[in-house]
């Protein structure tokens, strides 16, 4: 069944490939947002022919306007523009690919609507997962992953019952660091966390993939989606990224997806569940495949790791502080301010400053975001 979509974060690499999805796919597209990225936001508006786009900034909102003036798009600036994006009528799901906390607002407009949420930004499940998933169920609307572990176990877990699942095992690459000591990892460059093995990402992603910071916001993510403790959620290294999680079951079974690494397979998945249909992502070539291995993960070496394990056990507003000082932390490396490992002596020096608070509101929440944001420039001033 073709989709009537909107796009939050179009221009960004998840963005970029839903798009391509729903061209090759027959899906319609009813809006898009972005946030700077005005040529691009132009291409996408002149060939998908949305209704509205909306950007956080009046001048970006400007400029588009202007470059799109011979149309009769509409272009909306703001928080309530991004809000108006995520709620449009004439949509039926929400692609939510904002990177960061950022976009935790319009998912839950998208929510609220009554939208399918087929579901990238994981930072929005790490800093709210209970209230996102309490919010979705509440008004009937189904989450379905697009981040490719998660995408994985929701394949696996088709006509099974949570009940009978032992444990969730999350695979990951182990990033371009993998074996890498801690000397040598204090001297690791933008450039070189910036090349990740297997997947071509945003900015932010890669560099968490090279942290493992990643699989910690990941094994969080996990755990809100299906309601599991940490216990029951676990990591693998799986260098050649070919099976993308697996689930064991009570009888000891245990089932995996399997794939090239494209996630033009998991966005797919999301738009058309519970249907399959034929898409352009890479079939994997199976004799042409590495061997399969796996490891366990090395939460001494990738601190990062061991620490959203640690928040992933706290609870409570801890996740969103171990996001919102990672956000800033990975900003900050990015831009060459710090080194690598400051991004994990970062992150703990935030944890240590804030304390968190139990069963929190959507406010505790993003006040623990911002003290969190606070912690960290503090530490680097
Ligand atoms: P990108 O950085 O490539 O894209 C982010 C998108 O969000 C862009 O459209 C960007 O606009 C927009 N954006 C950035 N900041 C803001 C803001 N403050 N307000 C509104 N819009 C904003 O990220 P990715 O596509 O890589 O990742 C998106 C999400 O999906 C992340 O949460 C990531 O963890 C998750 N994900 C990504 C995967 C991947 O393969 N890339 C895999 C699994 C999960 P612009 O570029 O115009 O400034
Ligand atoms: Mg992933």
């Amino acid at each position: 069944m073709g989709r009537t979509l909107t796009i939050l974060g179009s221009t960004g690499s998840i963005g970029r490939q839903t798009l391509e999805v729903a061209g090759a796919g027959g899906h319609k597209v009813a809006a898009l947002t972005f946030g700077h990225n005005v040529k691009l936001a132009e291409e996408q508006a002149r060939r998908f022919h949305p209704k509205l786009i909306a950007t956080p900034e009046e001048h970006t909102a400007a400029d588009l306007r202007a470059r799109l003036a011979d149309t009769d798009v509409r272009v909306l600036s703001g928080e309530e523009g991004l809000m108006e994006a995520a709620s449009l009528p004439e949509a039926d799901t929400a692609v939510s690919a904002i990177v960061g906390v950022a976009g935790l607002r319009p998912t839950l407009a998208a929510i609220d609507a009554g939208k399918r949420l087929a579901l990238a930004n994981k930072e929005t499940l790490v800093c709210a997962g209970e209230l996102v998933t309490a919010r979705a169920k509440a008004r009937g609307v189904d989450i379905v992953p697009v981040d490719s572990e998660h995408s994985a176990i929701f394949q696996c877990l088709q006509g099974a019952h949570l009940r009978e699942v032992r444990r969730l095992i999350l695979t990951a690459s182990g990033g371009p660091f993998y074996g890498m000591d801690r000397k040598a990892l204090s001297l690791v460059t933008r450039a070189d966390a910036l090349k990740h093995p297997n997947w071509s990402m945003g900015q932010k992603i890669t560099i968490d993939s090279a942290t493992l910071m990643n699989k910690g916001l990941e094994v969080i993510e996990a755990m809100r989606l299906y309601g599991l403790p940490l216990e029951r959620v676990d990591v693998a290294i799986h260098r050649e990224s070919v099976v993308h999680s697996l689930v064991e079951f009570a009888d000891g079974a245990i089932l995996a997806q399997l794939g090239s690494p494209d996630m033009r397979l998991p966005i797919q998945y999301a738009l058309t569940w519970p249907d399959r249909t034929e898409g352009p992502a890479k079939p994997l070539d199976l004799f042409s495949c590495p061997p399969i291995t796996f490891q366990r993960p090395d939460v001494e070496t990738f601190r990062c790791l061991g620490l959203a394990l640690e928040c992933a056990k706290t609870g409570g507003t801890s996740t969103a502080v171990l996001n919102g000082a990672n956000e800033v932390a990975v900003g900050l490396f990015l831009e060459e301010k710090i080194g690598f490992l400051d991004i994990e002596r970062l992150v703990e020096g935030a944890l240590e400053r804030v304390k968190p608070v139990q069963d929190p509101s959507l406010d505790d929440i993003f006040e623990a975001d911002r003290a969190a944001r606070q912690a960290v420039y503090g530490l680097t001033r």
